[in-house]
C-alpha cells in the first residue's frame, strides 16, 4: 500500500467526474482521476449532443469528454486506468481498493461513477452486444439500415430508441412485457403514431441467434395475455413461443447506478443502488453523502434529470463542496475514526 495520502480522488471520467477534477485541479487539489471501466462515461456512446450549452451546432459526446480531460489535465488533474473494487469509508484517511490491486488513500473522494444500461439476460446477449445486439440506438442505430430491429423496453427510453431507429429500419417493433406503456403521454403518442413502429405486447425476449461474424439474424420472443412471460416460461409455464428473423435488437430497459463498491459502507444507497445526497434540512452541502469526505455527483445520484450538463454542475457543485469540507478538516482534523477532535477528548 502507498504511504502518500491524496487530497481527493474522483472516481469516473465522464462528465460529471471531469467537471469535478477541471474545479479541484483549479483548487490546487491535485484530483486523481480513476478512469472506470467506461472511461468518458456515456457520453461516448452518443454521436451529436445539441442541447449542451455553447454549441449551437452540436458537439460530438467523444470530443466533448476528450476536450474535458485536456482541461483538466492542463490545470494538473491526473487520470489513471481502473476502478474502485471496495472501499473502506469508515476511518480517515479514505481507503480505496483498485481493480489494478493497488489501495489509495485519500482524504476527499467524489463519487462519479455514473450509470451502466441494463441487460435483459436473453441467451446469447454476452457474445452478440455489440455486434447487432445494443444499448445505444443513437451509436449504433445507422448499422440498421432495411432491417427489421427489436426494441425492448417500455419506458422512454424505448420509445426514443424505437423512433430514432425508426430513421434507418425497415421496421421497429416494441418488445414490453405488460399491456401498458410506462412512458410518458407525449412519447407513448409518437411512437404509437408512427407507421413503422409495432408493439409486441406482454411479450419478453429470451434468446437472441446469430454471431459475431454474422451479426443478430432472429429472435426468440414469448408471450402471455397476463404479461411477465418469461418468469412464466422459465417456470414451464403455457407460454406463446415465436421465433421472429431480425437484424438488431436493442435494450432500452433503464439503467443501474454504479454503486457496487459502496454497499458496505456508510454512503446511503437507495432501494435502486443511487447514492442518497444530503437533503437540505440536515447538511451543509447538496453532494455530500453520508460518508464524512464523500461526496457523488452526475447519474449515480441523479434518477431525475440524468443530462450532461447537469451532471458537469453538479461535478463543479462537488468539487467546490470538497474544497470547503477541506478546509474545514483543516481546521478541526479528525482521528482516525473520524470523530472531530474536541477539547474536551484531551
Ligand atoms: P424506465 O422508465 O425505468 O423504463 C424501463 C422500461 O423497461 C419499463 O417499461 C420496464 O417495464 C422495462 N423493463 C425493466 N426491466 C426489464 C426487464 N428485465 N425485461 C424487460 N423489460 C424490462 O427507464 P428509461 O426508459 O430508461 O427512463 C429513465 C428515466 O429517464 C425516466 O425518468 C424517463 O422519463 C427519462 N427519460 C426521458 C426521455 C425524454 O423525455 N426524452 C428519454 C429517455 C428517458 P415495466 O414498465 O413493466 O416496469
Amino acid at each position: 500500500m502507498t504511504e502518500e495520502v491524496r487530497d481527493l480522488v474522483v472516481a469516473g471520467s465522464g462528465v460529471a467526474g471531469l467537471s469535478a477534477a477541471v474545479y479541484a485541479a483549479r483548487a490546487d487539489l491535485d484530483p486523481l482521476v480513476l478512469e472506470g471501466d467506461e472511461p468518458g462515461g456515456q457520453l461516448t456512446l452518443t454521436t451529436d449532443v445539441e442541447n449542451y450549452l455553447g454549441f449551437p451546432e452540436g458537439v460530438g459526446g467523444m470530443e466533448l469528454i476528450q476536450r474535458g480531460k485536456e482541461q483538466a489535465e492542463q490545470f494538473g488533474a491526473e487520470f489513471q486506468h481502473g476502478s474502485i473494487e471496495s472501499a473502506d469509508l469508515d476511518g480517515r484517511p479514505l481507503s480505496l481498493s483498485l481493480s489494478t490491486g493497488e489501495t489509495l488513500r485519500t482524504r476527499a473522494l467524489i463519487v462519479a461513477t455514473g450509470a451502466s444500461a441494463r441487460w435483459v439476460g436473453a441467451e446469447g446477449e454476452d457474445e452478440l452486444m455489440g455486434y447487432g445486439l445494443s444499448t445505444c440506438a443513437t451509436c449504433d442505430g445507422a448499422f440498421h439500415r432495411g432491417d427489421d430491429v427489436l426494441v425492448v423496453g417500455g419506458g422512454d427510453s424505448a420509445m426514443e430508441e424505437a423512433l430514432f431507429l425508426a430513421k434507418f429500419a425497415d421496421s421497429v417493433t416494441v418488445v414490453h412485457r405488460r399491456d401498458e406503456l410506462r412512458a410518458s403521454e407525449i412519447m407513448a403518442d409518437r411512437a404509437r403514431d408512427h407507421e413503422d413502429v409495432e408493439f409486441a405486447w406482454n411479450t419478453e425476449l429470451v434468446a437472441i441467434d446469430g454471431s459475431q461474424e454474422d451479426g443478430v439474424t432472429g429472435a426468440t420472443l414469448v408471450s402471455h395475455p397476463e404479461g411477465h412471460p418469461a418468469e412464466k416460461y422459465e417456470a414451464g409455464e403455457d407460454v406463446e413461443v415465436e421465433e421472429v428473423d431480425v437484424g438488431g435488437v436493442f435494450y432500452a430497459i433503464g439503467h443501474e447506478p454504479n454503486t457496487g463498491f459502496l454497499r458496505d459502507t456508510p454512503v446511503d444507497l437507495d432501494d435502486d443502488g443511487y447514492v442518497r445526497t444530503a437533503d437540505a434540512d440536515d447538511a451543509w452541502a447538496t453532494t455530500a453523502t453520508a460518508a464524512d469526505g464523500v461526496f457523488a455527483a452526475g447519474d449515480v445520484m441523479d434518477r431525475e434529470y440524468q443530462q450532461a450538463v447537469t451532471a458537469a454542475g453538479m461535478g463543479s457543485m462537488a468539487a467546490l463542496d470538497v474544497e470547503e469540507w477541506l478546509e474545514s478538516e483543516v481546521a478541526a482534523p479528525a482521528d482516525s475514526t473520524g470523530s472531530i477532535a474536541t477539547e474536551a477528548d484531551d
